[in-house]
């Protein structure tokens, strides 16, 4: 079984080493040229648990034994999640819900980061590599408390994220702050989100620094979405509720659905495509942007154009101007037209734009839909199902549901990707059921779950009264000085 890279045909590598290295050294994204080409025996899989799913979808993408996927499926969800099912599917009055939140930072990155260490451990030994590795991670609030916690006390791994001092959610700096387990070291910078990034981004192609770790027989590597170990667990949830709706006797097998997704770097979605690539019956794939509607563009016109302000919105996590994992499905859109996905690529870094051919954009229209709401809609959605369905969506989820009611389909059954808890956003939602109201985020968690009786989290209640562990605070030039300084506390 092997991967390529999405821009050179030429680099070719094992899953284990695809996963260790993150992305292909000239900036493409590993790749397998053949998926598809095996399918799922959906039959077979009726009446199976989460588990039982997982081991069979990923043993499609990866070399790994049974044993060793059937290891790491356990390690990663067995007990860590605060509904058996892993990922509920929630029926409204003319809709499903799949609640992807009920991991241990009550946000959909979960299903990935807690997998993808567990999957790394394996792969370490699999090309026999004695180093240890050495994650580094910015974040703008989800995913870096999403991989602490799954990299948190993993072997022959440690942990460092670095954040933004003004850019993250209260909620998300406490998660954050009070980080435990002996290998994770969090701290914030002076600076933003983009500047937290770059520095990273540096560090990884910085000789004389990655020299200096592997003294220390560390190598780096990432846990963003870019990375094969964190995009295919996704792959697994498409299928579990698939197969749900067919156990609850809402469709037979090989009726085909939507599923509307909230879309930021295009990697939930594209986990979709993947299962439609491996059999599973896919109508549409509805993918739904905030205001910062760069796909709904590119979806629409084939021009991909991220010249255009950066703006803010009540659903922070799909803020994002360059969704990385487009280039994924432009390799297979193209049939696996390597050179063609370089040319874009390259366009896209040198002006900040691409095109595709109207062939191209034919076909990713056959497969995807696309629509975009507004921060006032996304609120109003929140109160209108709160009130219609007596269930409260988090703004992530709202923006895709207001896609899903534009857009509705009384064809197929509709799943709608739920990828936040509400409490994770308490301000923005609580002010849309009821006037704004300026106080501390935890007051307003507990009068939420008032207002509401919908359950608090575990993780999220009481966060604030648990120790805080990690308080440094840096100038942003100074992180490569600070990771050197500090490896010898992990
Ligand atoms: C990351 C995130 C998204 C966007 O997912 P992508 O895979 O980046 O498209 C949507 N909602 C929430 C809550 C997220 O944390």
């Amino acid at each position: 079984m092997i991967y390529e890279s999405t821009r050179d045909v030429s680099k070719k590598i094992n899953p284990s080493e695809a996963i260790l290295q993150g992305l292909s050294e000239e900036g493409g994204l590993f790749v397998l040229r053949d998926l598809g080409k095996k399918k799922l025996n959906l039959e077979k899989l009726i009446g199976k648990n989460y588990y039982e799913i997982a081991e069979e979808v990923l043993k499609l993408f990866l070399d790994f034994s049974n044993e060793e996927i059937k290891y790491c499926v356990e390690n990663a969800y067995r007990g860590k999640f605060s509904n058996e099912s892993i990922t509920p599917l929630v029926e409204l009055s003319d809709s499903f819900i799949l609640e992807l939140f009920n991991g241990p930072t009550s946000a959909f990155k979960d299903i990935g980061l807690s997998l993808l260490p567990q999957l790394t451990k394996i792969a370490l030994t699999k090309v026999n590599d004695k180093n240890n590795i050495l994650i580094l991670t910015a974040t703008s609030g989800d995913t870096g408390k999403a991989a602490l916690e799954g990299f948190k006390d993993v072997d022959r791994t440690k942990i460092m994220v670095f954040y933004p001092n003004d850019g993250v959610s209260t909620v998300q700096k406490v998660q954050m702050q009070t980080q435990e387990g002996e290998n994770t070291k969090v701290c914030a910078i002076h600076g933003n989100f983009d500047d937290a990034q770059s520095g990273i981004k540096e560090l990884f192609i910085d000789e004389e620094f990655k020299r200096q770790l592997l003294e220390k027989n560390i190598k780096l590597s990432s846990a963003n979405s870019i990375n094969i170990g964190r995009l295919i667990p996704q792959v697994v949830y498409y299928v579990v509720s698939y197969l749900e709706l067919v156990n609850r006797e809402k469709i037979t097998l090989g009726d085909k659905i939507n599923f509307i997704v909230p879309t930021g770097n295009f990697g939930n979605i594209l986990a979709g495509y993947y299962a439609d690539k491996i059999g599973l019956p896919i109508n549409k794939l509805i993918c739904a942007s905030n205001s910062n509607n760069v796909l709904y563009d590119f979806l629409t016109t084939g021009i991909y154009d991220r010249n255009r302000n950066f703006l803010k919105t009540v659903s922070p996590s799909m803020d994002i101007l360059i969704s990385s994992n487009l280039e994924r499905l432009l390799y297979y859109i193209s049939d696996c037209d390597n050179k063609y996905v370089a040319q874009l690529m390259n366009n896209l870094k040198e002006t900040g734009k691409f095109e595709v051919s109207d062939e191209i954009l034919r076909k990713i229209q056959e497969k995807f839909q696309t629509g975009y709401t507004s921060d006032d809609d996304t609120k109003k959605t929140i109160k209108l199902i709160y009130q219609k369905d007596n269930y409260l969506l988090d703004t992530h989820t709202a923006v895709a549901y207001k896609v899903l009611l534009d857009n509705f389909d009384k064809e197929h059954k509709n799943i709608v990707l739920s990828t936040a808890s509400p409490y994770k956003f308490t301000e923005s939602v609580y002010s849309s059921l009821n006037d704004f109201s300026d106080e501390d985020e935890f007051i307003l968690m507990e009068k939420l779950n008032e207002l509401t009786k919908v359950t608090i989290p575990k993780n999220l209640k009481d966060l604030d009264k648990k120790e805080i562990r990690h308080n440094d605070v840096i100038e942003k030039n100074d992180m490569k000085k600070y990771i050197l300084e500090k490896l010898g506390d992990l």
